[in-house]
């Protein structure tokens, strides 16, 4: 049923902060009538409540700023590089101001139940106060970071004393003077307020269960040289926040901190703590929020600064932050508050150590001691990202209730809409950059698209909206992949809802970046609004599917690969394909650590044959994997899979053979089985030479060394022996039959193409042979008595459809088979070893294969 009656507003939006202000002045721009709510006597948000001392915006004030109006941009000077509270209030006063927003604002209306009437296609809002209202499209424009956090502390009402809350400080201000004043937490709110709140108090006592990391801000006048760079081309500025990683215009730097030597790791991290710069830290280094070796080298440096400048030593062990990487909580920029512990009537409590066993009529007693004071100041923090959405009421299609559907965990397509809610937008909402951006251009880019999709919806004839379950789905698994590569979610972190007891432990924003996000929301749009389905009388349309489904690591290196505009790799002479392979190669990061690496030969079938060995560090015999590598039969070589074998060996605690064998088009078929084959007879035979445990022979191979390995298995079995207790087959090529839909779906664009596919096939094998069993492992009348079997097929990838062909049929005749899809992975990317970190699982699972298949490990439960 669509839209007949005609409801009160076009939109309702709740909230009069950076987002609800913009949002109105957009809906009204575009023709649409829009009503704000919002629970303050004033506009402001988050600048209207966090009144505290101290209180500063901690991203530079000229990206911290709307860029949707250019005259607002040139007339608004900021005076400091970080701007205090009052000052971003006044600006906001400002624009509410200029263009005349506080009209449609009702303030002192706190929203209490929002619910949609399926029949009239509406929704009904009611406030507190009992008034209600009616609108098409309703919004949450109600803040991150908007609701606060009771605290968890015995006895909070007994206090006599005086009481504060940093989210919601007193307008007219307070003076500490000649008091004893508590601090309780030491979030952001906290690590700003401490300092100035002890340049008054008598006594100021500290209270802290979790340090913080935090830099000096080194405040002062507005940079010179950024300004420049503002006014130099103000368009060209904002555009470059808009597509860049966090929202500020800064270039990423691609290198890693364990690449660089310890001189210059420390001379960076230097200049970064003097740019007192809050992006500037994760900026340092290419890998520090997925790398915990080179994140604790940054959090030993900023230990050391807090060692060096706070003089009591118990003190500053104290302010160390241990247990969590720098970068997984929000960490703070800060003007002094390292130093203010060095003043003689400032003392920190650990409440670790002295947990507060309950607040008293006289202040705070721990565990051990007893404290007398005249005020206490509660600086603990928000039920972030879904505190305030899930305060109202929002009750959807079939009486769903929004607290119950987000019970276990927000579920959002774009952060911007989710099922069962018809018609209803969060702005900056969970699964979106959000906190993890500068929230300025999240805001604006939400209200932006929301605006234009209000637009399309009414001028095509539509007026409701609401995303599909496939959708939603989709994208909540690309969130999660983002964050699964990240340290972020090893935090206990309100990005993780850890702070809040009872809520559920997910990672609630999108951590792939403001640019990749931005690009998803447009390509949603570009694709006829991909995953939403829209309604209006007489009509329906929806383009189901997930706009995001490689994992975004691997989308890294493709839009990198991409940008390097090769010529295809089947265009190339043999020679040149294979010199841009070596050259590719050598600039991977190069595996893990193990413990010996061999380069020899074995006697080949016409002649020697170079392997390299790969042995454990652990103190052996070990078991044996002889390895074939990819490459198409006419590319590659020990080195093109070094870093793969590396981890093989790691993970499965076995040597591995890399067997080099006879290439095409110089050696055609058969001359790679032949040698393969011959090769695990020798090592077979070698194996205590080698170190190995003789009897404990896999093989394993990826891609054209899989065909190689799975051929081996049937000659071996064939030919009687030598004994094989599994094959691992990654990305097998087991058929010359190029038409299967997985060469159709993937033709072009994950590396390996289609067109490569033939010219493979093209070099190694003529018309004639290409369907003999050794080419074509699939083709063998008989595929049983094989060794057990891991066969991993990765998702965007032309062999896909053979690999599991090949599993089915083997299993089928009935050979232990287990099968792993990867999901999101293409064919070049599960050996892309400390590349595609989102690859590691699978790679773990094919070392404890290896380990099934040689009796050592416990049977996998898949
Ligand atoms: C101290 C502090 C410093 C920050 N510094 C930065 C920074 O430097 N850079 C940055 O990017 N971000 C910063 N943030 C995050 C900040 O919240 C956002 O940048 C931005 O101000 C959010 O704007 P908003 O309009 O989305 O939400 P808010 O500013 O939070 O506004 C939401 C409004 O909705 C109202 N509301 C909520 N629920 C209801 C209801 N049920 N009924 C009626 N009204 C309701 C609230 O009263 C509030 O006024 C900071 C946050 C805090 C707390």
């Amino acid at each position: 049923m669509t839209a007949q009656i005609k409801p009160d507003f076009d939109v309702i939006a709740v909230g009069a902060g950076f987002a609800g202000l913009y949002l109105l002045h957009r809906l009204r721009g575009l023709g649409f009538s829009a009503k704000v709510l919002e629970s303050a006597d004033d506009v402001g948000g988050t600048w209207y409540w966090n009144r505290y001392p101290g209180a500063r915006c901690d991203i530079q004030s000229i990206d911290y700023s709307y860029s949707f109006d250019p005259e607002l941009e040139t007339e608004w000077q900021w005076s400091e590089r970080y701007a205090t509270q009052p000052e971003i209030l006044r600006y906001l006063e400002h624009v509410a101001h200029k263009h005349d927003l506080r009209r449609d604002i009702q303030f002192s209306t706190r929203v209490e139940v929002a619910k949609w009437d399926a029949d009239a296609s509406l929704w009904h809002i009611r406030s507190e106060a009992g008034e209600e209202f009616s609108c098409r499209f309703y919004v949450m424009a109600s803040g991150c970071l908007s609701q606060p956090k009771a605290p968890e502390i015995e006895g909070t009402d007994r206090f006599h004393g005086e009481v504060y809350y940093t989210s919601s400080w007193p307008h007219e201000g307070v003076d500490f003077s000649g008091k004893r004043v508590a601090v309780i937490g030491t979030g952001s709110s906290g690590i700003q307020s401490i300092p100035l709140i002890a340049e008054q108090a008598q006594a100021l006592t500290v209270f802290q269960r979790t340090a913080n990391y935090s830099i000096p801000a080194h405040n002062g006048p507005m940079p010179t040289e950024k300004l420049a760079q503002l006014e130099g081309d103000r368009a060209l500025y904002r555009e470059a926040a808009r597509w860049s990683r966090a929202g500020v215009p800064i270039e990423p730097n691609e290198e890693g901190a364990m690449q660089v030597s310890a001189e210059e790791r420390q001379r960076r991290y230097e200049a970064m703590w003097g740019a007192g710069e809050l992006l500037g830290i994760a900026g340092a280094f290419s890998d520090l929020l997925v790398d915990p070796v080179s994140n604790e080298t940054l959090c030993e440096f900023v230990r050391d600064k807090i060692r060096a400048t706070v003089q009591d030593q118990a003190t500053a062990e104290l302010l160390c932050p241990r247990g969590h990487f720098i970068g997984t909580k929000r960490p703070c920029l800060d003007s002094n508050y390292y130093q203010t512990y060095n003043l003689p009537h400032v003392r920190l409590v650990d409440l670790r150590e002295h947990p507060i066993s309950s607040i008293t009529e006289q202040g705070i007693d721990t565990s051990d001691e007893t404290f007398e004071f005249d005020a206490i100041v509660y600086a603990t923090g928000f039920d972030a990202m879904t505190g305030a959405i899930v305060a109202v009421d929002i009750v959807g299609r079939d009486d769903l209730s929004l607290a119950d559907k987000w019970a276990n965990g927000p579920q959002t397509y774009l952060g911007l809409m989710t099922v069962g809610f018809p018609n209803f937008f969060t702005i900056t909402g969970p699964g979106s950059p959000s906190v993890l951006s500068n929230m300025t251009v999240s805001i604006e880019q939400h209200v932006e698209w929301i605006g234009d999709c209000l637009s399309y919806l009414s001028s095509n004839g539509l007026d409701v909206i609401e995303p599909t379950e496939t959708a939603e789905a989709g994208w909540l698994q690309h969130v999660n992949d983002c964050a699964d590569i990240t340290l972020y979610p090893r935090a206990d972190s309100w990005y993780m809802g850890a702070n809040v007891p009872g809520k559920p432990r997910v990672f609630l924003p999108y951590v792939g970046g403001v640019d990749t996000y931005r690009g998803a929301c447009d390509e949603v749009v570009s694709r006829d609004y991909l995953g939403f389905r829209l309604q209006g009388p007489g009509k329906q349309q929806c383009n189901d599917g997930v706009v995001r489904r490689i994992q975004p690591d691997v989308a890294l290196v493709l839009e990198f690969i991409d940008s390097l505009a090769l010529p295809p790799m089947e265009s190339l002479s043999v020679d040149d394909a294979r010199a841009f392979s070596i050259a590719m190669a050598a600039e991977r990061p190069a595996g893990p650590e193990i413990g010996e690496i061999i380069d020899k030969v074995l006697p080949g079938p016409v002649g020697e044959l170079c392997y390299r060995l790969y042995r454990p560090d652990t103190p052996g015999p070990h078991p044996i994997v002889a390895y074939f590598h990819g490459g198409g039969w006419v590319l590659g070589g020990a080195d093109s899979d070094d870093p793969f074998c590396r981890d093989l060996c790691a993970q499965s605690d076995s040597i591995v053979v890399s067997i080099n064998y006879r290439h095409a088009p110089e050696d055609k078929f058969p001359a790679a089985p032949n040698d393969g084959f011959a090769a695990v007879q020798w090592i077979a035979d070698n194996a205590g030479m080698l170190g190995g445990i003789p009897g404990q022979l896999a093989v394993a191979g990826w891609s054209a060394g899989a065909n190689i390995a799975a051929v081996v298995c049937q000659m071996a079995r064939d030919g009687g022996g030598p004994g094989i207790v599994g094959q691992l087959l990654l990305n097998p090529v087991t058929d010359c039959d190029l038409t299967r839909q997985s060469y159709i779906d993937n033709a072009d664009g994950f590396v390996l193409t289609t067109a490569l596919m033939q010219w493979f096939w093209d070099h190694y094998a003529d018309s004639a042979d290409r369907v003999d069993p050794r080419a074509s492992p699939l083709r063998a009348s008989d595929l049983s008595n094989l060794p057990p079997a891991l066969v991993v097929t990765s998702e965007f990838d032309p062999l896909c459809d053979e690999g599991i062909a090949y599993a089915e049929a083997m299993s089928n005749a009935g050979v232990s088979v287990r099968h792993i899809s990867a999901r999101g992975q293409i064919h070049t990317s599960l050996t892309a070893v400390g590349v595609v970190l989102s690859g590691a699982p699978v790679r773990k699972e094919m070392g404890a294969a290896l380990l099934e298949f040689f009796g050592t490990a416990p049977p996998s439960e898949l």
